[in-house]
């Protein structure tokens, strides 16, 4: 069930009409469900029951404190792609040594500030990766626990900027080049040559390209065996995408369900029964459905060809249509009955690709509320400053009560860093 369900006509955030939220905490504001994304993350961790697994949340779909919080307490490793990420999971209490590393381009410092925290492992993406971290290992005396990013040439059939296991992509080491590429971690002294992983898109519907990518980490498992070079995990990205009114995905549970099935009769067949560690790094199938974006109209605006809908929500809040051409739900928060008419949803922005939605149906006028649904991943991470907008208050509903986890910035925050030259 989904916990942002209209109640005598208006949309409510769990048990509290967001009517009210809107007149309590003001517009933009991104207003999660407590209920929705935790259970989200019991999802996952319910299939995982009983098994050496473990769900590290990909924070940058969703990196707000407390969602960090509530996702630790619930036995959450996190999957970080920076230095700054890592101090955030340390600030929200979360476990370092349940940390992994991804990103292709890690600095010197950020390896230094992970491996003063022990975390459990880095995702390496290049020979030269390797080489920087063996060094900095060294020259603290200690050893990195490492795993390769194989990109295994799976299809993923998603949008081209979110598809990252193909063989054009920046990301991970060719899958023909994985086994020279483990030998030269084998031979460095300051790695330990610990797991695989993969991360092969984002917004997949289906876990059948999943599970193929499964397959060809299976096998690299076997073949690095073959040599001698024993791997403790396998990590098999995230991914799973969520519906945004436009179809759904393939349950948590199913998917994991037939994965774990492969890899048992896996490890049963070829892998002499020995254990192995599977990871997951879900984001958006945990954050995705738990938020939505609560905006006001400010003006209607009728176009030579078009209407508009003029929002005080905007691109800098919410980049994915902007950025991706995503098709994102609108919805009003008071159910009305008259007419609707056609309408592109746009914010104050001076571009023209400041859009949040097009050609939508909607009954709109000035001083309405509407909310952009399944805004709860890539929305407030992805937000900027852009024409010196404050970013918008984040909220978490918890049945009747609501927590401010994030204040409005003001204007005056936003220049606060900066100087005339005197
Ligand atoms: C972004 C990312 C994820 C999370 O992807 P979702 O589609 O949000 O589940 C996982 N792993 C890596 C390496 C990523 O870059």
């Amino acid at each position: 069930m989904s916990h942002f369900e209209y109640q005598n006509g208006v949309l409510h955030a769990e048990g509290v009409a967001l009517s009210t939220i809107a007149e309590n905490y003001g517009t933009p504001a991104y207003v999660y469900s407590k209920s929705q994304l935790t259970g989200n993350f019991d999802a996952y961790a319910n299939a995982c029951v009983g098994r050496d697994a473990l769900v590290c949340y990909a924070m940058k779909a969703n990196s707000n404190l407390a969602i960090l919080d509530l996702l630790a307490r619930r036995g959450a490793g996190f999957d970080i792609v920076s230095g700054g990420e890592l101090l955030r999971v340390i600030a929200a209490g979360g476990d370092p040594k349940k940390v992994i590393f991804s990103g292709v381009g890690k600095s010197v410092e950020e390896m230094r500030l992970a491996l003063t925290h022990d975390i459990l492992c880095f995702n390496v993406e290049s020979i030269p990766e390797l080489h920087r971290l063996n060094e900095v290992a060294g020259s603290m005396g200690k050893k990195a626990r490492i795993s390769l990013r194989v990109n295994p040439n799976v299809d993923a059939k998603t949008h081209p900027y979110i598809a990252t296991g193909l063989k054009a992509s920046k990301f991970g080491v060719a899958f023909d080049d994985a086994l020279e590429t483990y030998r030269t971690a084998a031979a460095l002294p300051h790695l330990d040559v610990s797991g695989i992983d993969c991360h092969i898109g984002s917004q997949l519907l289906d876990d059948a390209p999943l599970l193929e990518a499964l397959d060809k980490l299976i096998e690299l498992i076997d073949a690095l065996g073959a040599e001698g070079i024993h791997l403790h995990h396998l990590d098999i990205g995230g991914g799973l995408g969520i519906d945004y009114g436009d179809g759904a995905p393939v349950p948590v549970g199913d998917y994991l369900g037939r994965l774990f099935k492969r890899i048992d009769a896996w490890r049963a067949q070829k892998h002499g029964g020995k254990p192995i560690k599977v990871i997951f790094e879900p984001g958006r199938s945990i954050v995705g459905n738990a938020g939505v974006l609560l905006t006001r109209v400010e003006f209607i605006k009728h176009g030579e060809e078009k209407n508009f809908c003029i929002v005080d929500a905007a691109m800098n809040d919410m980049a994915r249509p902007a950025m991706y051409q995503a098709w994102m739900d609108m919805q009003p928060v008071v159910k009305t009955e008259s007419d609707a008419a056609m309408f592109d949803v746009v914010g104050p922005i001076c571009e023209s690709g400041d859009w949040l939605a097009r050609d939508r149906e909607l009954n709109v006028a000035p001083g309405d509320l509407l909310v952009m649904k399944t805004a709860g991943a890539y929305g407030m991470t992805m937000a900027s400053n852009y024409n010196t907008r404050g970013r918008a208050v984040e909220l978490i509903v918890d049945g009747d009560k609501v927590h401010i986890v994030r204040q409005r910035e003001n204007p005056a925050d936003l220049f606060a860093l900066e100087s005339v030259i005197k």
